[in-house]
């Protein structure tokens, strides 16, 4: 059941985090979350004002495309995004790289691409790494990542911008993290476990995670940084309009809090969207434990 939850205040608020709900919390006091009955009743102990936005879940997943004329063919599919990632390591090999880490539950492809110049080599480059789809049902994420490799590979040498990119940096795309999720428009795996509370650091047991790297998506996600030294790692969501970064998981500044908080404001202000709000994910968002952002 889909439920809309309303808070006024922080203490309110604080009722809403305690339920540790599944689903996204917005800044503007509402919230949109998952709950089976027992997690039904628990909301209405604690006296939240909700509303019921969806009774049947699984009715509205299995019939989405078919009851929202035209907008299926605005994102690409499972199958058409590995098409498309397929198609770029033909066409620009010099440049291009597909790596596979492991494959989801129900046995789909988790891999990303790797764009930059010399591509077979580890060079001396910054690694930056950017993933999409890790909840499947905000299916903007992985059309993100996989029009943007496409991007950079068509115009790596002709657009002065990309190819000063592609030529000193190590760009790994990872282009769908959940793709039983998305298949299924779920924003769980095919478990039923919110792989972004499956990560190692702070790991708490939310989302239904039975313990760290519990999942082959989450781990495969791990394994894609081993190895590697990401001084940037971008992952997209579409739940909410925010640009949130560490920590989720306290409302303690990170370390290095300054300069990631000021990235956030050059990735906010050059992001083409007006007042883009940005900030750090526990205190600006929700807290939350065992996010691939902490870890
Ligand atoms: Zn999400």
């Amino acid at each position: 059941m889909e439920v809309r939850v309303f808070y006024n205040n922080d203490f309110e608020l604080g009722k809403l985090i305690d339920l540790q709900p599944e689903g996204d919390i917005f800044p503007n006091g509402e919230a949109l979350i998952y709950v089976v009955p027992s997690e039904l009743e628990a909301l209405i102990s604690s006296g939240l004002k909700y509303q019921i936005e969806r009774e049947d879940v699984k009715d509205f997943a299995e019939n989405f495309w078919t009851s929202m004329d035209n907008t299926r063919e605005a994102y690409h599919t499972y199958a058409e995004i590995v098409a498309l990632a397929d198609s770029l390591v033909a066409a620009f090999p010099d440049i291009c790289e597909k790596h596979l880490f492991g494959t989801s539950v129900q046995g789909r492809e988790l891999g990303a691409l790797k764009i930059t110049d010399n591509v077979t080599l580890n060079e001396n480059e910054a690694e930056v790494m950017f993933d999409g789809g890790i909840h499947g049902d905000e299916i903007g994420c992985s059309e993100n990542c996989i029009r943007f490799a496409r991007d950079l590979c068509r115009e790596y040498g002709i657009e002065p911008n990309i190819t000063d990119l592609v030529d000193n940096r190590e760009i790994w795309i990872y282009y769908m993290v959940n793709p039983d999720g998305r298949v299924a428009d779920n924003r769980y795996n095919a478990n039923g476990v919110d792989c972004n509370r499956d990560s190692g650091y702070m790991w708490d047991g939310w989302g239904g995670s039975s313990g760290v790297y519990s999942q082959p998506e989450s781990k495969a996600l791990r394994d894609c940084h081993y190895n590697r030294q990401f001084v940037v790692h971008t992952t997209y969501h579409s739940g909410t309009e925010y640009i949130s970064h560490p920590w989720s998981y306290r409302s303690d500044q990170c370390p290095d809090y300054a300069h990631i908080n000021q990235l956030a404001g050059e990735y906010s202000s050059s992001s083409g969207y007006a007042n883009m709000e940005y900030g750090q994910g526990c205190t600006g968002m929700y807290p939350i434990n065992g996010s691939t952002k902490d870890t």
